[in-house]
């Protein structure tokens, strides 16, 4: 893909939606920390309805170790893995007060080690928090860079590099949100909404679903566009998918 092309995309997807947000409630940095581990494999309706309750009871790292696991658990018991999630909202929290002065740190490799926090969640918590120009690959952004031809890609290190080396700058902070919500709500997994993508005449995806038009039988011809690989994602702990404002999806799917 060129770089005009790249860059009309971007332009597109901002005109859509100038200020995507996460859809995860948080007031702080250490809230959302809490909130996107908590999200893993969970809505973040049913996360916002837990850190609803437990937020005006712990809101920082200090009470949620004095709340530990056994006083933290019945505040998540209604979501998956919440024994997990407990033990490593309590283990980071504790990491955060010792370490870090009761502050979320700045730098992936800080928040690497703390426990339930991959690559993603770092960057996810770079990006939102911090507002730094990062990009976490989840699942969407990996197919919609791979569909699209802005960063093809084998797996998702492979999709953050390109995307982080080609993006233009003035994209770069808001691209992790406009990717994934265009993943999430239009450039879905089984059908894509090629008829309502405001990058449909700029995407390089051969199977567009556009109306009227007939798929792609599954033996592809000679030359067309590979289908879009799974990507590899290493479990580590409690790896949560990044979190964006529907609302903002719906803005975009307004256009
Ligand atoms: S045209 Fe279709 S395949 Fe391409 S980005 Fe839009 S929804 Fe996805």
């Amino acid at each position: 893909m060129n770089d005009a092309k790249r860059r009309a995309i971007f332009e597109r997807l901002r005109a859509a939606n100038p200020h995507p947000a996460s859809e995860l409630v948080h007031a702080t940095p250490f809230e959302l920390l809490v909130a996107v581990v908590l999200s893993a494999q969970s809505t973040d309706k049913g996360v916002n309805k837990c850190t609803a309750r437990l937020f005006p009871v712990a809101r920082t790292p200090e009470a949620i170790v004095r709340l530990g696991v056994d006083g933290l658990t019945p505040y998540i018991a209604s979501l998956g893995l919440f024994r997990n999630k407990a033990k490593a909202v309590v283990g980071l929290s504790g990491i955060l007060v010792h370490e870090h002065g009761g502050e979320v740190p700045r730098t992936r490799e800080a928040l690497e080690r703390l426990p339930g926090v991959g690559r993603k969640t770092a960057n996810v918590i770079l990006n939102t928090a911090f507002g730094e120009p990062v990009i976490a690959v989840d699942t969407h952004i990996f197919r919609v860079a791979n569909r699209t031809g802005l960063a093809p890609g084998k797996d998702v290190a492979d999709v953050e590099r390109r995307l982080e080396g080609t993006t233009p700058a003035e994209f770069l902070q808001d691209a992790h949100h406009w990717l994934i919500l265009h993943g999430r709500y239009v450039c879905v997994a089984r059908s894509p909404k090629c008829g309502e993508c405001v990058i449909a005449d700029l995407c390089e995806y051969r199977d567009k679903c556009l109306p009227g038009a007939k798929r792609a039988a599954p033996a592809r011809a000679a030359g067309a566009a590979p289908a879009v690989p799974r990507p590899a994602v290493r479990a580590r702990g409690v790896q949560p998918m990044a979190k964006t404002s529907r609302a903002g999806a719906r803005r975009g799917r307004a256009r």
